[in-house]
């Protein structure tokens, strides 16, 4: 018989489990590169203009590091997929078409994850796991259905803001330069629904490189991939 002691329970129960659900999820959600190295990783991408400037200062650098790739942007600009993975870069997924999390339900988020991953993946050939949610935001919800599509979620440490309008040069490298081992730097080589249209000159993003680059290479530490 079911009493309200019972009931009572049996909630409890099922909060419980719930609970521990969305701490399983969180804690396989990952912020932080292997010791001794430093990962670049660039958002919202690709875009012809500056995922292409991007990609040549990292050759002339001889850093790889790794891109999100925006679903909607990957089936647009194909060659630029190719030409990352080519080159040596780690490639993950970023939504179909970035929408923000907090104002997505959840069947959409789905839907948008899903068909993101596809996206890439159709492009490349292969599968992806590599997976950042747009604005880094996953909440209880999200943890737990990222870790139901077994994608390898990544979010960041630092992040010099280099999304906004107006971002400098000096700005930027003041914040990445300063990445120390474990750091999980986020860049952006496109900016999706960016705040004033200036954001989407990522001319500054493109010249702190050498000087972030430099920086972390002086303090001994591997500038690497993340790994999936
Ligand atoms: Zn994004």
């Amino acid at each position: 018989m079911l009493t309200p002691a019972r009931l009572s329970a049996a909630v409890t129960t099922r909060g419980t489990r719930a609970l521990w659900r969305v701490k399983d999820a969180v804690a396989q959600v990952h912020r932080r590169a292997p010791e001794g190295s430093v990962a670049l990783t660039f958002d919202d991408g690709p875009q012809p203009g500056s995922t292409d400037r991007v990609l040549d200062v990292l050759a002339e650098l001889d850093v790889r590091a790794t891109f999100f790739c925006v679903g909607a942007n990957a089936r647009e600009h194909p060659e630029l997929v190719r030409r990352i993975r080519a080159e040596g870069h780690a490639v993950g997924s970023h939504s179909l078409t970035h929408p923000h999390p907090r104002e997505t339900s959840l069947g959409d988020l789905r839907r948008e994850y899903v068909h993101g991953r596809r996206a890439v993946a159709g492009v490349l050939g292969a599968d992806i796991r590599l997976f950042r949610p747009p604005h880094g935001h996953l909440g209880p919800a999200g943890s737990v259905l990222v870790r139901r599509l077994a994608v390898s979620t990544w979010l960041w440490t630092v992040d010099p803001q280099d999304w906004r309008p107006g971002a400098t040069v000096d700005g930027i490298v003041s914040v990445a330069a300063r990445a120390s081992s474990g750091d999980v730097v986020l860049f952006h080589d496109w900016v999706e629904q960016p705040e004033a249209p200036e954001a989407l000159d990522r001319s500054a993003t493109v010249a702190a490189l050498p000087a972030v680059v430099r920086a972390v290479r002086e303090r001994g530490l591997r500038l690497e991939r993340l790994p999936t």
